[in-house]
This record gives C-alpha cells, sequence and structure tokens, in this order.
C-alpha cells in the first residue's frame, strides 16, 4: 500500500479558542521542521523531544512568548508525517500573533476541521473505526459515553478477527472450487466446515448487534418523557430533574405547546429530557393539536415515559393515553394531599414544591434504565453506519449457510466475499471519499 503524500503543511490552534493557562498549536506536514527553526530557533530537532523557547515571529523577529516545542518525527506522529507541537500561554493576543507567525511562513495553512485525523487515516495511523471513537471521546460529555467511546475503539480490531475468520471459510470454498472435480468433495461437507468455522463469528456478531440500540442511546441521549394534563407539574418536574429552568412554569393550563427538551447527566448517564405539551383529546386549536402530537409521538418512542398526575383518582383516567411499556407513573403536589398517596399503580409520590419524593424519582429513572441498556459491558456498536455494515454482514454470512445454496460453492463464497467487504467498510479500509469527509467533517479544528 502507498503511502499518501501531503504536500501542503496544516497548523491549527488545538485547543479552544479562550483566555486560558496554556494553548497548543500543532502542525504536521513537510514544513514543520521549518517551524521550529523559525519560531524556535531549534536546528534538526530530536524526535520526542521537548524544547523550551522564546518564541519568534519569522517576519518581524519579535518574541511573541516563551513555550515549549515538541518534535514528533514522521512516520512516528498522529498523523503519520512530521509533527511539530506548540504550547504557549493562553492569551487571545499571543494565539492570534502565533496564528499570523505560523500563517506566514510558505507552504503552510489553517487545516480544515478533522484535518488531521484525516492525515492518520490516510498514513494508517487510524481506522474510520478509531476515528468514530476518537470523535465520541472527544463529544463525551457523560461518563457511560466516556467508557463506551474507549470501548467503542476495539471495535476495528473485533472487525478484523471476524473478516480473518470469514476469510478462512472462504478459504474453503475456494478449495473446493478448485478441485472438486478431481477428488469428488461433496458440497455439504464444505459447507459442515465453513459452519463450524464460522459458528462462533456469528454468535459474536448477533451478541454484538444486540447491544446497538444500547450503544446508539449512549451517544445520542437516553429520551425520558415527562408526560401527563395541564397543571399537573410537569414543568416544575423538568426544571427540578435539569436543575435549572429550561421550561416555563406557568400556573395556567396548557402553556407548553411545544417539547422542551433538556439533556442532563444522571448518574452518569446521558439524558434527554423532554418536558410534553399536556396531553388533551379536548382541544381543536391547530398548534395545540400539533404539540399533542408531536408529544405523543416523543412519548410512545421514549426510553422512559414519566407520566405525572396530581390526584389520584385520575390514574385510571390517565393510563392508556400513551402507549409505552415503560412508563414511570409519578404523583405530585402530596403537599396538597392528606394521605392514601401510595396507592397500586402509582410508582412514585412526589412533590416539587418540598422535594419529597425526588430522589427516590431520580434514581428510579436511572435504575430503571441501567438494568434495561447498561448491563456489564459498554457496547461495542454505537453508530447506525455501523450497525448497517455489521447486519449487511450477518445476513450475508446467513445467506452463505442457508440449506438450499449449498449446493452453489461460487455463490457460496461471493456471499461470504460480500461480508468481508461490509465488515471492510466499518474500518474504512473500503471505502470513498466522501464518506470520509462526512465522518472527518464532524472533528473540531486541531484534531
Ligand atoms: P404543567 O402544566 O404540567 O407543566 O404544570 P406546571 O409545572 O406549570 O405547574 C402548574 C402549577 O402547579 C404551578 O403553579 C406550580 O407551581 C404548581 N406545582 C407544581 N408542583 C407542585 C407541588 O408539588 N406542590 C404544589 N403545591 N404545587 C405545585
Ligand atoms: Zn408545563
Amino acid at each position: 500500500t502507498i503511502q499518501r503524500r501531503f504536500r501542503s503543511t496544516i497548523f491549527a490552534l488545538s485547543t479552544a479558542y479562550v483566555k486560558s493557562a496554556v494553548a497548543v498549536f500543532r502542525v504536521s506536514g513537510p514544513e514543520a521542521a521549518r517551524v521550529m527553526s523559525l519560531i524556535g530557533n531549534i536546528e534538526s530537532p530530536e524526535h520526542r523531544r521537548a524544547y523550551v523557547r522564546r518564541l519568534r515571529h519569522p517576519v518581524t523577529s519579535k518574541i511573541i512568548d516563551s513555550g515549549v516545542m515538541l518534535w514528533f518525527k514522521g512516520p512516528s506522529s498522529f498523523t503519520g508525517e512530521d509533527v511539530c507541537e506548540l504550547q504557549c500561554h493562553g492569551s487571545i493576543a499571543v494565539i492570534k500573533t502565533l496564528s499570523s507567525a505560523l500563517a506566514s511562513i510558505d507552504g503552510l495553512r489553517m487545516a480544515e476541521p478533522g484535518e488531521f485525523a484525516k492525515r492518520a487515516f490516510h498514513n494508517r495511523k487510524l481506522d474510520l473505526s478509531d476515528a468514530e471513537s476518537l470523535a465520541d471521546l472527544i463529544d463525551a460529555e457523560t461518563e457511560s459515553q466516556l467508557d463506551q467511546a474507549i470501548r467503542g475503539s476495539q471495535l476495528s480490531g473485533v472487525c478484523n478477527q471476524w473478516m480473518s475468520q470469514i476469510k478462512e471459510a472462504m478459504a474453503n470454498f475456494e478449495a473446493y472450487i478448485d478441485f472438486s472435480e478431481d477428488q469428488d468433495i461433496p458440497a455439504e461437507e464444505v459447507v459442515k466446515n465453513v459452519r463450524s468455522t464460522l459458528r462462533n463469528t456469528l454468535l459474536e456478531i448477533r451478541l454484538a448487534l444486540q447491544s446497538a440500540p444500547r450503544g446508539h442511546a449512549i451517544r445520542t441521549g437516553f429520551r425520558v418523557a415527562i408526560t401527563g394534563r395541564p397543571n399537573v407539574g410537569k414543568s416544575t418536574l423538568m426544571n427540578i430533574l435539569s436543575q435549572q429552568e429550561t421550561s416555563i412554569v406557568s400556573p395556567s393550563a396548557g402553556t407548553t405547546r411545544d417539547l422542551v427538551k433538556t439533556t442532563l447527566d444522571l448518574g452518569g448517564l446521558p439524558i434527554v429530557l423532554c418536558d410534553t405539551a399536556g396531553i388533551r383529546s379536548d382541544t381543536d386549536d391547530a398548534v395545540e393539536l400539533e404539540g399533542i402530537t408531536r408529544a405523543k409521538d416523543f412519548a410512545e418512542n421514549a426510553h422512559i415515559n414519566v407520566s405525572v398526575i396530581d390526584d389520584p383518582a385520575s390514574l385510571a383516567r390517565d393510563r392508556g393515553e400513551v402507549a409505552n411499556e415503560d412508563t414511570i407513573v409519578v404523583l405530585n403536589k402530596i403537599d396538597l394531599l392528606r394521605g392514601c398517596t401510595r396507592q397500586p399503580g402509582i410508582d412514585y409520590a412526589v412533590s416539587c414544591a418540598t422535594g419529597a419524593g425526588i430522589a427516590e424519582l431520580t434514581d428510579g429513572i436511572i435504575s430503571r434504565l441501567r438494568s434495561k441498556y447498561a448491563p456489564d459491558a459498554p457496547p461495542l456498536i454505537v453508530r447506525e453506519r455501523q450497525q448497517e455494515l455489521i447486519q449487511s454482514a450477518l445476513e450475508n454470512i446467513e445467506m452463505c449457510l442457508a440449506d438450499e445454496l449449498c449446493a452453489d460453492a461460487v455463490i457460496s463464497a461471493e456471499f461470504l466475499r460480500r461480508a468481508a467487504m461490509d465488515l471492510g467498510r466499518i474500518t474504512g479500509r473500503v471505502e470513498t471519499e466522501d464518506i470520509l469527509d462526512i465522518i472527518f467533517s464532524r472533528f473540531c479544528i486541531g484534531k
């Protein structure tokens, strides 16, 4: 395989453009050594060595800052090219001046988002699935997302393993195709061999696919709906759970016409909490009707529907308005009720006014999500792209092993070849540029 060469040298501020203690610039490409020399006055730098230097503007020779310059000789660097990293003080003035200093050097230009990762990919420092996990790692906001990003980085290794098992199985068919005329091997025999070679692979693939919805939910957040009639305290509860004023609390009925969403971290799980419009059947106001449709849709597809009531007597009436098996019924305003708040059908009795029962409700939501979606190991498959490809690989393997086809080795081998191609697309070894662009443009600049 050919290492791709990029003529341009790219640079970017890898840390955020805000005032902070330290800022880091990264430079990658053939001119990186000249940056060491022109800005840091460092000639023939040593691989992986840090130099403390006064940083000078190459045009004006003015001292910009004193900082640390690191040198990584390609291919032993993140991108596989010569890389120089520049750590300076995180002052806006220093950042601006250093940016213009770098831009003034011939052959250097500002990097596009994800361009460093893209070069790493082309130089085989990182495969596509690694790049996706890296993006997830950077985006991770909760502990479970972090765990998953780290686990997700194992997917390419697992896919490569599956791929080599599939290739091993393919060899069986190929041997059969080449030699069956001389040796008279029955096709059934070959399929039996292939089946035993692929038995574990099939099991592993099916198991990985089972965890995909969970992986997807952890990446994008578990949807928790808060439903109930107007005025029962949905907005108040939402505000308490999200601990911020995200939705309008109003004493008059029917104000929350649209869906108000907020994302939060509940016990390490990412949650998308949604305060739905009061689900009411007796309105003909178009705007409110639209709100009701959206609310029902969200609530029915939510991972958990928190159904709020403020009167134990309305329990029977509200049941069935939202068809979601994962419904938690919450009786609110217990500060106004005297006794008899505990009854069958009510999971939690709370008061948003006094805070009673809120901690129990929060724990209840977390433990329900955990028991259903987050047991043992974090999921391997976290993206729809990966899920679709692995699903397709599975179907191709199943087609290959289907009884009615076992008579034709050529067709069976073709199904395995397709399965291997599907898996190859996950790591990006079989891929087109446009898909790469979509994935890498999601990165922030400087990565
Ligand atoms: P929503 O229409 O379901 O979103 O209801 P809101 O959150 O707007 O609340 C309606 C009214 O009930 C507001 O005046 C709240 O202050 C009040 N409220 C909410 N929770 C409680 C509670 O636990 N106790 C009491 N006494 N009032 C509450
Ligand atoms: Zn409301």
